[in-house]
């Protein structure tokens, strides 16, 4: 049975044991879509985060997409553009269910303008990556992203600890909101500002965000006494980052390290001015989308550069990968790219060993098998430090939203021997039903993105988008359920290409198939992808694990 959804009561989450498709490889994909919008921050728009990263094109396409996926056999493939089901294709049975080719534009025409232009006609989505596919999971598709990211920080800083230190940040979104958790979890005092009262509200309400401070006085009061008293919290601040970082900084306060997680990336839909009421920005959303734009740039002008000041007062400062150094440098901030990416700074050897953000959704809606499935992984993976220990934090710290899930950093060969684990305790019953794997598009081998993932690659390849489209192909190829090939619109034109892959561990054989091919490839071209740009790390793993690369010469 579906349960209720407190937050979007229109919105179910999705569960129980009853088959509305034809199989569970297709009922799994159903779930997983009213499973995106359940947990989404505009279901009634169909919009799931990142500004306009969208679940479907419209109601209509939605609802056909709903109508096939209950109808289909699993020797048919359907085909979606851009979140329109276009046709229901004959294939067989190994072939993936769904095929996705999501806001990808010619070169030239990768512009935002364009991209706004095709999105009001209808004739395009931006699927967010994860939106858009289908896997978004709430905010806790990031956190280990983010608390890793703090946690390096850690080690590379303030020695091994984040106890007693100050972290300043924006965004209270779909994503953004993990940063109060995270650096929660990471033993930090974190100040969240956000424009939008309801996303601070959000936030707490499903217990990532501790407080909301009344003003700016008695937010730093509250960080001040928190960091004196060596003591993790999260405190939310309502107002502008753009108005309010460089009021910090006046006053003399040095915050040991700043970010921001607004959706800069889409100066319409997204950002919002300083200056400026939400209602305001709404109105010009549709009459005045020039305006808006400019008026964006120029706040994120500040924004960066207050950035840029905490910088030289010597805060760790670092893009979180929503391209506000991108605008701020196309605002004129000549020196935005003196701040580092998180990807190149902290992330990276995980990367190229294909370490990345691999999650598992329980179908059933059952958290006792989420519970189950990490004491596999503690069972399986004793040594690895990084996921014992997110493992430990997870459960304790870490709400479900929607269909129970969990997330956690995994590489080549482990995601496999995972996923073949839990599809056998599905067939042997062990849990109350089928389980679905799907990943971060912000993996190994699986996204072109030169001013986050690939910045800065060592053999100067960041733009080379051959290595999503490769895996898609061979994702394909290797029986996924669900493959898609996404690339930038809104603010993100043009910026990115990247692959994404889900699948459903139904119990059967056949899964187990799937399982292996799909995920040993997708992390074997990884690792492979950073080989080839000369990354010792994934030369090592190459010879450790027996990836089948071929070197030339
Ligand atoms: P979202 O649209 O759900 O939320 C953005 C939040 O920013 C909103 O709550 C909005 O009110 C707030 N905001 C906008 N302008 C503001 C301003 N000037 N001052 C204060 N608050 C402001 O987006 P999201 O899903 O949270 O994603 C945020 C950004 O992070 C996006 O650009 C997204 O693409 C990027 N992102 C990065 C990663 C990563 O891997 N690091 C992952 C996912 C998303």
């Amino acid at each position: 049975m579906p349960s209720s959804n407190p937050r979007h009561p229109n919105f179910p989450i999705p569960g129980g044991h009853e088959l509305r498709a034809k199989g569970w490889r297709q009922e799994g994909l159903l779930r997983l879509l009213e499973n995106v919008l359940a947990v989404g921050e505009n279901p009634d728009q169909l919009i799931v985060y990142a500004a306009l990263g969208k679940a479907a094109r419209n109601w209509a396409a939605h609802e056909k997409i709903v109508e096939t996926l209950k109808a289909m056999d699993e020797d048919q493939t359907l085909l979606m553009q851009s979140g329109k089901p276009i046709g229901l294709m004959k294939t067989h049975a190994k072939a993936p269910l769904v095929i996705m080719a999501n806001c990808n534009i010619v070169g030239q025409w990768a512009k935002a303008e364009v991209f706004y232009e095709l999105e009001k006609k209808g004739l395009i989505a931006w699927g967010g990556l994860t939106a858009g596919a289908w896997q978004y999971i709430g905010s806790q598709g990031v956190i280990q992203g983010t608390y890793e990211i703090f946690m390096r920080i850690a080690e590379q800083r303030f020695g091994g600890s984040l106890a007693g230190r100050f972290i300043l940040t924006a965004g209270l979104g779909g994503m953004g909101g993990a940063q109060p958790l995270a650096g929660r979890m990471a033993g930090a005092a974190i100040l969240c500002i956000d424009i939008d009262a309801e996303r601070a509200k959000k936030r707490k309400e499903i217990g990532y965000l501790e407080e909301i401070a009344p003003d700016l006085d008695t937010a730093l009061q509250m960080i001040e006494r928190a960091v004196a008293q060596k003591r993790a919290t999260s405190i939310g601040l309502v107002g502008n980052a753009a108005e309010l970082y460089p009021e910090i900084y006046a006053r003399g306060v040095v915050p040991d390290i700043v970010t921001d997680q607004t959706s800069a990336h889409d100066l319409v839909h997204g950002y919002i001015p300083k200056g400026m009421s939400l209602a305001e920005v709404k109105r010009l959303r549709s009459e005045g989308q020039g305006q808006l734009m400019a008026a964006s740039r120029a706040s994120i002008v500040d924004h960066v550069r207050a950035m840029l000041a905490f910088q030289a007062s010597g805060s760790e400062v670092f893009d979180n990968g929503n391209l506000i150094r991108t605008q701020a440098r196309e605002g004129g901030v000549d020196n935005a790219f003196d701040i580092k990416i998180f990807t190149e700074a902290y992330l990276r050897p995980l990367f190229a060993r294909a370490i990345g953000p691999f999650r598992w959704m329980a179908l059933s809606g059952d958290p006792a098998d989420i519970g189950k499935i990490d004491d596999a992984v503690l069972e399986m993976f004793p040594d690895n430090k990084i996921v014992t220990n997110w493992i430990a934090l997870a459960r304790q710290h870490v709400p479900f939203e929607g269909l129970p899930a969990r997330i956690a950093w995994l590489g080549h060969g482990e995601r496999t021997a995972l996923a073949l684990r839990v599809n056998d305790m599905v067939r042997k019953g062990e849990l109350a039903g089928p389980i679905a794997f799907s990943r971060d598009h912000l993996d190994a081998g699986a996204m072109a993105h030169p001013n986050i993932m690939t910045e800065r690659m060592k053999d100067g390849s960041d733009a080379i988008a051959d290595w999503p489209l490769l895996d898609a192909m061979l994702l394909c190829s290797s029986q996924a359920d669900l493959v898609v090939v996404h690339s930038g619109g809104g603010g993100y034109a043009g910026y990115m290409t990247s692959a994404g892959v889900t699948l459903v561990a139904d119990g059967t054989d056949a899964a187990d198939e799937r399982l292996t091919l799909s995920l040993t490839n997708d992390t074997g071209l990884g690792v492979m992808r950073y080989a080839d740009a000369g990354y010792v790390e994934s030369l090592d793993e190459i010879a450790r694990k027996n990836i089948p690369h071929l070197p030339l010469g």
